[in-house]
């Protein structure tokens, strides 16, 4: 059964009207007065992190001349604040994997090539966090199949392999294909080029953290694109590169050199450099706008 329910007076709505105007225009006025309230103190050098928001203070970051693109007949050019590991001359920057002499790869037409049998080569130079770029091409006409086919890799800190593979419409096991981290985590899509075709790698690499007992802290990070396309994304590495077993980590130094695999493949490589990058996060402001 229906209950009419009786119109409400028009002088009461009009009341309520004027409460809800006036308590608005209270409140607009308080947060008026939040908002005109003195901004707090600017941040001092000892608290870097704290920043206003449009903080003209706040450090600039430094300017970089940006490389160029590849074409497949062309490496493009680094930027300016690269390390550069490969110029395309000669194998200055890379040593025997056991340092202890010259690295015996092949140089030729602006790439370097494996050396079958004569073993892995290392950066002179040590690395931890940081962006690198790579440039590699899997041999043409292939041979062999599955992991005997254009093989080698790129060990980060010596151990952490971001595999090279021409699984080019050839089949292998998922976490050992190209763009995987070998035996931890397969591409997130199988974005390889044809064999003879120069295949691009870039990757962000956060080095692990280890506590003073050598226990893991922080697990290593890698972030990678293969030939433009996302196939890690910040994926928490186990360990150390392992074949047919897990992963583990053993403690090591903040940065180690850089390894390339020797599989017995004549795998080419060109465009090498490789940016170290700050290992903290910034940190978004903290404090309110100030007026300019
Ligand atoms: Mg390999």
């Amino acid at each position: 059964m229906n209950q009419m329910i009786p119109p409400t007076p028009r002088k009461f709505r009009l009341g309520m009207l004027c409460t809800i105007g006036l308590a608005a225009i209270a409140a607009g006025a308080l947060l008026g007065f939040a908002a005109d309230e003195p901004a707090k103190p600017a941040a001092t050098p000892t608290e870097a992190r704290q920043w206003h928001v449009h903080d003209r203070e706040r450090p600039q970051p430094p300017v970089v001349t940006p490389g160029t693109f590849s074409t497949q007949e062309q490496p493009g050019t680094p930027p300016s604040d690269a390390v550069v590991l490969f110029d395309g001359k000669d194998l200055s920057k890379w040593v025997d994997k056991t340092g202890n002499g010259e690295a015996k790869w092949k140089v030729e037409n602006g790439y370097f090539e494996v050396l079958k049998g004569s073993g892995q080569i290392s950066t002179k130079d040590s690395f931890g966090d940081c962006q690198l770029h790579a440039e590699w091409q899997a041999p043409n006409p292939p041979v062999g199949k599955d992991q005997d086919r254009g093989n080698s890799g790129i060990f980060l800190m010596s151990r952490y392999e971001l595999q090279v593979l021409d699984n080019y419409q050839a089949e292998t096991y998922a976490d050992g294909m190209a763009g995987s981290i070998y035996g931890q985590y397969p591409p997130q899509v199988n974005a390889t080029r044809p064999p003879g075709e120069w295949q691009v790698y870039d990757v962000v690499f956060h080095a692990p953290r280890f506590n003073e007992d050598g226990s893991v802290a922080q697990p290593a990070r890698e972030t990678v694109f293969l030939n433009g396309l996302l196939v890690q994304d910040d994926v928490s590495l186990k360990g150390a590169t392992a074949h047919m077993t897990l992963s583990k980590y053993t403690k090591h130094a903040d940065k180690m050199p850089i390894t390339l695999q020797d599989h017995g493949h004549p795998v080419r490589y060109r465009n090498f450099w490789i940016r170290p990058i700050a290992s903290e996060h910034p940190v978004a402001p903290e404090l309110p706008g100030i007026k300019h």
